[in-house]
């Protein structure tokens, strides 16, 4: 291994350079891992484009990237699994382990918390990051490389969807058709959804929701009424779009608010009228095991969802693949 690496660095907005920077040694109970694939969030692009998200604001130089796979490279004092040598889908967060929220087990709402690519933290736009041992989890051959980093937005699904009770028989809205919405959709068919409807104003993501498995879709602007649902799966944050959502429910259905926005309002009336159940959703805990098996038994295709593949000096053009092609889905960095 050389000690030095290559990382794509993103200077201010639209300013990314590839730098030389030192390979991270792996501390006390973590795991470095040599990336493989990086697959692009919109995150990754909000940052690209913003140096920001909400109250996220980059000050310094940052290392874009989140949705990571590799193979394991070194392990530090204490770590006896992973291996080296291992195939690893990276859960990208590191929490302190010891205040109210880890003990009770919501170790990603820890006040401490610290996640790839979430400024200052750097993210996988790199040949090499370290994780803890326990974040590093393995996959099976049955996975590529690029499924194995998508591990990360189906967690962020398997999360959502979790917070509703989804099963045989379950009705569910999904309220956009991007990744995070396909990937909601083919969890919720893996839990036995019994109708599953996409909403999205784009023709194209209305014929690829319908190729993931939706039994209908609907394009929001046209104002169709849409059978009420058990369960909304809300991706956009927007708030025609969360009109559109709410509206769709049946009495006491569950609304789960996967999209992120500024500020949405919500008809009161119509929420206590139905007794509806808002939850809010904010990345997952746990949950990287049963992402992995969903995508290793084929309940859940990611494989499909990858429409470009670029090298480091390339992530520019994979944060601006879903910009420049209407038919792009998800964009993978191999460093
Ligand atoms: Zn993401
Ligand atoms: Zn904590």
């Amino acid at each position: 291994m050389s000690a030095e690496q290559r990382v794509a660095v993103l200077h201010e907005p639209e300013r990314m350079s590839v730098e030389t920077r030192p390979v991270p040694a792996p501390g006390p109970g973590d795991v470095q891992v040599a990336v493989r694939a990086v697959t692009v969030c919109g995150s990754d692009v909000h940052y690209y484009d913003h140096g920001r998200i909400g109250g996220f604001v980059m000050h310094g130089p940052l290392v874009l990237g989140h949705e990571t796979s590799g193979v394991v490279s070194a392990v530090g004092e204490g770590v006896d699994a992973p291996a080296v040598g291992t195939r690893v889908a990276v859960e990208p967060q590191r929490n302190c382990g010891r205040c109210e929220q880890c003990a009770r087990g919501r170790y990603h709402l820890c006040p401490w918390i610290s996640f790839f690519a979430t400024p200052p933290v750097d993210g996988s736009f790199a040949q090499y990051v370290t994780v803890p041992a326990g974040r590093a989890h393995p996959v099976p051959d049955a996975l590529s490389d690029d499924a194995a980093a998508m591990i990360e937005p189906l967690a962020v699904a398997v999360h959502a969807v979790g917070k509703a009770d989804v099963g045989p028989g379950t009705r569910v809205f999904v309220s956009g058709g991007g990744p995070v919405g396909l990937l909601c959709l083919q969890v919720a068919r893996a839990r036995g959804a019994a109708r599953v409807t996409v909403s999205d104003p784009v023709a194209r993501r209305r014929e690829v929701a319908l190729a993931f498995g939706a039994d209908a879709v609907v394009d929001p602007g046209e104002g169709v009424e849409i059978e009420p649902v058990d369960v909304v799966l809300e991706c956009t944050g927007v708030q025609a779009a969360v009109d559109a959502a709410v509206s769709a429910t049946a009495p006491a259905a569950t609304v789960v608010l996967v999209g992120t926005g500024a500020q949405v309002t919500l008809p009161l009336d119509v929420v206590q009228g139905r007794e509806l159940v808002i939850k809010g959703t904010f990345r997952y805990a746990h949950v990287y095991p049963a992402a992995i098996a969903m995508a290793a038994s084929g309940a859940v295709r990611l494989d499909e969802m990858v429409t470009s593949h670029h090298g480091l000096d390339g992530a520019v053009d994979a944060l601006l693949a879903a910009r420049r092609d209407p038919d792009a889905i998800k964009a993978v960095v191999r460093p």
